[in-house]
């Protein structure tokens, strides 16, 4: 059976299929005559290039968000063609079966599979008790598997910092994947893909690009794909306009402040780098700002505990290109003025930084 019956036998159309290959070569500036050539790779992954998942100190919801959300499926497209050998929430072993489908992986495919690992990790042994699976220390496990993958992505942004929800207390101590390679001297290359929860268009592209070319895509200085993370949430998002007229949001019941600027509201999109304006979570459905709700920066390094408390003004807010800190209630009273110095020294920023004019290289994101 050739590869697009295949597909058709899962419900999936060549259409949709090259449609979503064309999206995903675009969403890394790659040429459209390379959308084929991504096809064809994944295409070739119906010979199945194994995929190991890990589950650690986490909720479930980057799984979630991954496979049930784009069309066609993630579930068609990562689950059955690339042969997830290990996945504790999705795979049908359980017990010994499960484990023993994972050494095999390990012993059959080194240095040839995808290591996927979705949660924080404990820092040490002094912290194993905190994520134990299948009777084994987490830490361990992971550690075994990356020193033999061809690649680790970490999913969602507990994998990528241990900063995440599970590490936002002193207690776990958690950390994220590419630290714990780093402290264990194991160069594996790691992708971070934050986001809490990640979004299934991230995890698919990265995918496509290290399935096209055998090789990372280019990141930025925290681990995380250009393609995806190179963008200020700020300079794309849908209030913006209101922002630049100074119509900052401060009764949440005043029907008709709905669409006004949060900034005033804890948003956190001026220092915070997400595709999230233009690919929105669950199939395009939505997401946070458009939804009503603040940016809560959870694409960058430091979420949960960086940022909080989420949903109220930030003393003295940093705002990016303005030296010094600036007041919200100063920005509330001021506004217009100083919307427009922001723009003004946002847009220099942009240019001296190579956003705006030529493409950009590397960001670590503003803090
Ligand atoms: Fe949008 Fe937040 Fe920026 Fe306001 S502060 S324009 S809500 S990203």
């Amino acid at each position: 059976m050739g590869k697009f019956n295949v597909l058709n036998a899962k419900g999936v159309s060549r259409r949709d299929f090259m449609k979503l290959m064309a999206v995903t070569t675009a969403a890394f500036g790659l040429p459209a005559t390379v959308a084929p050539q991504a096809a064809k790779a994944v295409g070739e992954a119906l010979e199945k290039p194994p995929v190991i998942w890990l589950s650690g100190m986490e909720c479930t919801g980057c799984t979630t968000s991954t496979i049930s959300t784009i069309k066609p499926s993630a579930a068609d497209l990562i689950l059955d063609k690339l042969s997830i050998r290990y996945h504790e929430v999705i795979m049908a072993g359980t017990g010994d079966v499960a484990e023993e489908a994972y050494a095999e992986t390990l012993k059959e495919a080194a240095g040839k599979y995808i290591l996927i690992v979705e949660g924080s990790v404990p820092p040490d042994a002094s912290k194993d008790d905190y994520c134990i699976v299948a009777g084994k220390p987490f830490r361990e496990t992971v550690l075994e598997a990356a020193a033999q993958a061809k690649a680790v992505v970490a999913v969602g942004s507990c994998a990528c910092d241990g900063a995440g929800i599970p590490g936002a207390s002193e207690i776990t101590q958690a950390i994220g994947v590419r630290d714990l390679l780093k402290n264990n001297g194991i160069a594996t290359p790691v992708i971070n893909l934050p986001c809490c929860p990640v979004k299934s268009q991230t995890v698919i592209g990265t995918l496509t690009y290290f399935l096209t070319y055998g090789e990372v895509p280019p990141l930025d200085s925290q681990g995380r794909p250009l393609a995806y993370y190179g963008m200020l949430l700020h300079d794309n998002c849908p209030r913006r306009g209101r922002f630049e007229n100074g119509e900052f949001l401060k009764d949440w019941n005043d029907p008709a402040q709905k669409d006004y600027c949060l900034l005033l509201k804890g948003c956190k999109g001026p220092k915070t780098y997400t595709d999230c304006a233009s690919v929105w979570f669950n199939d395009n459905a939505n997401f946070c700002l458009n939804a009503g709700s603040p940016c809560s920066g959870c694409s960058e390094t430091g979420f949960y505990a960086k940022f909080n408390p989420l949903y109220v003004k930030n003393d003295d807010f940093h705002v990016p290109g303005v030296v010094g800190q600036v007041s919200p209630d100063l920005i509330g009273a001021g506004v217009g003025v100083v919307a427009a110095g922001y723009l003004a020294f946002s847009t220099v920023g942009n240019i001296a930084r190579g956003r705006i004019g030529k493409k950009s290289k590397e960001h670590g994101g503003d803090k």
